[in-house]
Parts: structure tokens; sequence; C-alpha cells
């Protein structure tokens, strides 16, 4: 359950950008064209929700739900600004009423309920919207018995600012797609860089099939939260994408140019 006190990661500006991992000065619209993902490296960039459904689902095929959820504010938090103002902020950067954007689209034909989160409003962290929104994706899921995506791009993990209300989310979440299990779904969670804290602790980890984006921090507690309090070294790249499917954490990890198809043959294995 991480602070989203640090600076905001989104795509910065201009026509060059740098890879920081392997630190070439790439073209911006070659990365573009290449799903954002670096031409040099693989190292896969942040992409928001809306370029992530063009990427994922079919073209034009993607129906938006609830809406009109929008969050609220009902404890007054306040760190270093009063949460509703952090709110309006993030809404005016992002264009977005809150971290989670869920519906109904197709994958190379085949009907899907979809959901997303996105890192740039409030690093993707979790309250009452985006729990709220996840939660009736499954139950919208379970009553069509369709299969689930969620794609977790969720830095934040739970957020701290709407307090035990957000903690609430990760059972109501997991109370759905638990429900959603019994009537037989198949949920398939693909976890994006970086999912962590309560999200991690929830939906992200709870899928049927996991697969994951070469190279994401994928854990629940930061490296250094653990050193703070457990006095723990850690294994170098233990949270990474390629560790956890060593250790079965992970099914798969999949370039982000593949996971359509991946996706849509998984769909097809699982449903016949
Ligand atoms: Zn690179």
């Amino acid at each position: 359950m991480a602070m989203t006190s640090r600076p905001k990661r989104g795509v910065p500006e201009g026509l060059w950008m740098r890879c920081p991992q392997c630190k070439a000065t790439i073209f911006r619209k070659e990365a573009e064209s290449r799903f954002n993902v670096c031409p040099e490296c693989n190292y896969h960039f942040y992409v928001p929700a809306r370029d992530r459904i063009a990427q994922l689902l079919d073209e034009e095929s993607f129906e938006e739900w609830f809406t009109d959820l929008r969050p609220t504010d009902p404890l007054e938090f306040k760190d270093r600004m009063p949460y509703a103002e952090r709110l309006k902020a993030e809404q005016a950067k992002t264009g977005m009423l809150d971290a989670a954007v869920v519906g109904k689209g197709y994958i190379r034909g085949r009907p899907v309920i979809f959901g997303v989160t996105d890192f740039a409003f409030m690093a993707g962290s979790m309250g009452s919207v985006v729990g709220e929104k996840l939660t009736r994706a499954a139950e919208e899921a379970t009553r069509l018995k369709l299969p689930l995506i969620f794609v977790s791009g969720s830095g934040g993990g739970a957020r701290m600012q709407e307090g035990i209300l957000s903690l609430m989310q990760m059972a109501k979440v997991s109370a759905a797609l638990g429900r959603y299990d019994r009537a037989g779904g198949l949920y398939i969670s693909i976890l994006t860089n970086p999912t962590m804290g309560g999200v991690a602790a929830s939906f992200a980890l709870q899928g049927d099939i996991t697969l994951a984006e070469p190279g994401a921090l994928i854990g629940f507690a930061g490296k250094r939260t653990i050193w703070a309090t457990v006095r723990l070294e850690l294994p170098e790249g233990f949270q990474t994408s390629e560790f956890l499917l060593r250790h079965g954490f992970v099914d798969r990890i999949v370039h982000r140019k593949d996971l359509r198809t991946e996706v849509a043959r998984i769909v097809d294995f699982c449903e016949h």
C-alpha cells in the first residue's frame, strides 16, 4: 500500500525519448509503432488505459460501462494536499474520473468483459471507484457467462486517502471473483509494470491464468519497505515478471505485441 507521493510517471513530451533500461535515445514514433516498446532492448513503457484498449481489443469494439461512477472524499482526507483537490488535479491531468476503465469488447472476434487500471491516475491505486467498477465487471461477466480480462497497471496498491473504504475493495472484488469462479468463469489477469500493494494482494493475483509483460515490477511491498520493516535483503530482481515466472507465480510472460493473440488463444483453449 504505497503512498502516491512520488512524481507522476507519464509519457514525456517531445520527438525523442530516453529508455530507462538501456539508456538509448529513441524516436518516439518508432516506440509508439511498436506498442510503446523500446526498439533497442524491448523495455515496455507505460501505456495509458485508452491505448491499452486499442492495443488489445478489436477496433471500435469496446463499450465502456459505469462511466458515471466518480470518487468522493468521505474522510475529508488531507496529506500534502486535500484529497478532494488531488482528485480534481488527477482528473484534469488524465481526462479520467478515476483510475479504472471497464466494459465489454472483442478480442479477435471473441466477446470478453475487460477492465484496466491506469498508472497515470494516482499510480493506479484502488479506491472505491476502482473496486466498484472491477466488481461490477466481474458480476457482469458472471451474468453474461463471458471471459474476464483485467490488465493491472497499479503501482499504488490500495488508495490510502480512502482509508478503510479502500481496503474493503480488496475483499469486495475478491468475493465477486470467487462467485465468478464458482460459476465456471475464466479470468485472465495481465500484470504490467508496476503491480503492487493491495492490487497485487487481491484481483491481480487471482487469475485462473496470470500473464505478465516482460520486466514488470510485481509484488506486495517494495524492497525499501521490506528492508525497513523486517531487515531482509532480497535476491536481485525478485519482484520481476521473470523471477515470478521461475517461482510459479506467473504462468507466462508475453511481449505486448503478442498479447492479443495470446489472450484469444487462451480463451479458445478454455472455452472449447
Ligand atoms: Zn531500451
